[in-house]
């Protein structure tokens, strides 16, 4: 479906990193295709945005790897988020934050061909480029500027 990125979510080709998962328990005899990658990972190497943005570092800098966090699960090498922090200045803010969802450059709206030329950039050797064309994307609007947007 997707592949797991250094802010903590799982990007689609479809969605970017705006999904939200739900299980379903079963007992019906399922297949299940592997694993393939993406691209994202390759991304999230050259990429840190979203640890960037993040108001309180709670985001990892440099490669996936084992996490002695109480919140991690143990013994995944994977980008692991320090969740106390995370989830302190959503109390702080009494909402959630998002601000790593906001500045990554998958957040991006795929039914325009724009956008899914981005993409195949962006899982290419051109991956850097891609990168470079996002710079300027991810800001905050005003929310004047937004409420008074056709
Ligand atoms: S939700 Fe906000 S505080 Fe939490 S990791 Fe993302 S940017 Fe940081
Ligand atoms: S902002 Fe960059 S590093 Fe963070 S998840 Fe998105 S692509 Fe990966």
């Amino acid at each position: 479906m997707g592949e797991y990125a250094r802010n903590q979510m799982v990007i689609t080709p479809e969605y970017g990193p705006r999904l939200r998962f739900s299980k379903v328990f079963t007992n019906l005899p399922l297949v299940h295709d592997p694993p393939k990658s993406l691209g994202v990972r390759a991304f999230c190497n050259i990429c840190t945005k979203c640890a960037d943005a993040c108001p309180v570092n709670a985001l990892p800098y440099g490669p996936p790897e084992t996490s002695k966090d109480q919140s991690a699960i143990k013994g995944v090498r994977k980008w692991t988020s320090d969740a106390a922090e995370c989830f302190g200045f959503w109390a702080k803010l009494s909402s959630d934050c998002a601000i790593c969802m906001r500045v990554c450059p998958f957040n991006r709206d795929f039914t325009q061909w724009q956008h899914r030329l981005w993409l195949k950039m962006a899982f290419s050797r051109f991956r850097r480029f891609a990168l470079w064309l996002d710079r300027n994307r991810g800001k905050r609007a005003k929310p004047t500027d937004w409420w008074q947007s056709p």
